[in-house]
């Protein structure tokens, strides 16, 4: 059958600027590191990525290592794009990644020139596009000069092949550089894409103020800490979770370490009426800085939990005041 998305699926979200750029993008994306790779069920990913469109979720991100293995993710969403979605292809925001590792040898991680822009074609060719939305420096390099990272992800915006740039994982004093550099270079930088939930706070003293006044948007990773911050780890560690799964990178011990915490929070969540997910995503929404949630999934159902969280009464500041109590115990 052929794939034909919700008539209204536009009139379900209130979409949201990215700093001060024209760009607007859903206030939660889809990312699909997890779930969309050669180990996973195609049919699964299929579903949840159709469903997230359908439900105006128009922004999906990738990296050129997501799977596993390595590439497979992008693979995976190429098929897609050439068998069901090409005809939306304007309606899509896709975004891709270079910086850790991909190949072997000297040019296959890091920030050169010489890998961003390899990377960048290997991307496209797996993925079946012309073009990226968006193309990132995935982490900063320690050992290659900044304006040289920089030019690259200028140079992949002159060639046609990415139409913005953004940072991912860069500190404030990095961002603050490269978005000098690439306002230089005539290619502002879009967005920054750093980790952040209740469970990892760095962003808050300096970098989201930095974003603000440069007018470059915010897309959080990991807004609910892989999954920490939902309901699905309060008896046990379920069997088809990321923490039971062998090739994922959140690891038992932490389910443990941070049970006390997420047991307290589910309560505000039950007493709201809602899930934890959907408050973890409302609390990381509720400062202006941020454009959009980047969550993951493993089955629909979480997409349509998540987007709840949209739908909900806002946090009170007696619900914030508590929140802030649990996490600074
Ligand atoms: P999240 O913190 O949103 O965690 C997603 C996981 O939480 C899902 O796989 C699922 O776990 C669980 N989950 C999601 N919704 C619900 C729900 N409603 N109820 C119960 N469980 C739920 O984000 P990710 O860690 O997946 O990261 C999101 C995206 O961020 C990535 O896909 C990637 O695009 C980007 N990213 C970028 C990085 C960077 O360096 N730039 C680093 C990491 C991520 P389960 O699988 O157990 O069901």
């Amino acid at each position: 059958m052929t794939y034909l998305p919700a008539q209204d699926r536009y009139q379900k979200l209130d979409y949201v600027r990215c700093g001060r750029t024209g760009l607007k993008l859903p206030p939660i994306s889809l990312g699909l590191w997890h779930n969309f790779g050669g180990v996973d069920v195609p049919a699964v990913g299929r579903e949840m990525i159709l469903h997230a469109f359908d439900e105006g979720i128009t922004h999906f991100d990738l990296a050129n290592n997501y799977g596993p293995p390595p590439g497979s993710a992008e693979e995976f969403f190429g098929g897609l794009m050439a068998r069901e979605l090409k005809p939306w292809r304007d309606e899509m925001i896709i975004s891709t990644k270079a910086g850790y590792h991909m190949w072997d040898g000297p040019y296959g991680e890091w920030g050169s020139r010489k890998y961003l822009l390899s990377s960048l074609d290997q991307s496209l060719g797996r993925m079946g596009l012309d073009y990226v939305d968006i193309f990132y420096s995935h982490r900063p390099d320690p050992d290659t000069p900044l304006e040289e990272t920089m030019g690259a992800l200028a140079t992949a915006v002159q060639q046609g092949k990415a139409l913005y740039v953004g940072v991912s994982n860069y500190s404030v004093e990095q961002t603050r550089e490269a978005a000098a550099i690439l306002r230089e270079l005539k290619t502002p930088c879009l967005i920054h894409q750093p980790r952040y939930n209740m469970f990892d706070r760095w962003v808050e003293p300096e970098l989201l103020p930095l974003l603000e006044e440069e007018g470059i948007g915010c897309i959080p990773f990991c807004p609910l800490a892989q999954g920490l911050l939902t309901g699905k780890y309060l008896k046990d560690i379920p069997e088809d979770s990321r923490a039971a799964k062998s090739h994922g990178f959140l690891k038992e011990d932490r389910v443990g370490e941070y049970l006390p915490k997420i047991k307290q929070l589910n309560e505000v969540a039950q007493a709201r009426g809602q899930s934890l997910a959907q408050m973890a995503i409302q609390w990381v929404l509720r400062l202006p800085a941020i454009t959009t949630a980047l969550i993951g999934a493993s089955k629909v159902s979480q997409i349509d939990d998540c987007l709840g969280a949209l739908k909900a009464s806002p946090l009170s500041e007696d619900e914030l005041a508590r929140i802030e109590t649990i996490l600074s115990a």
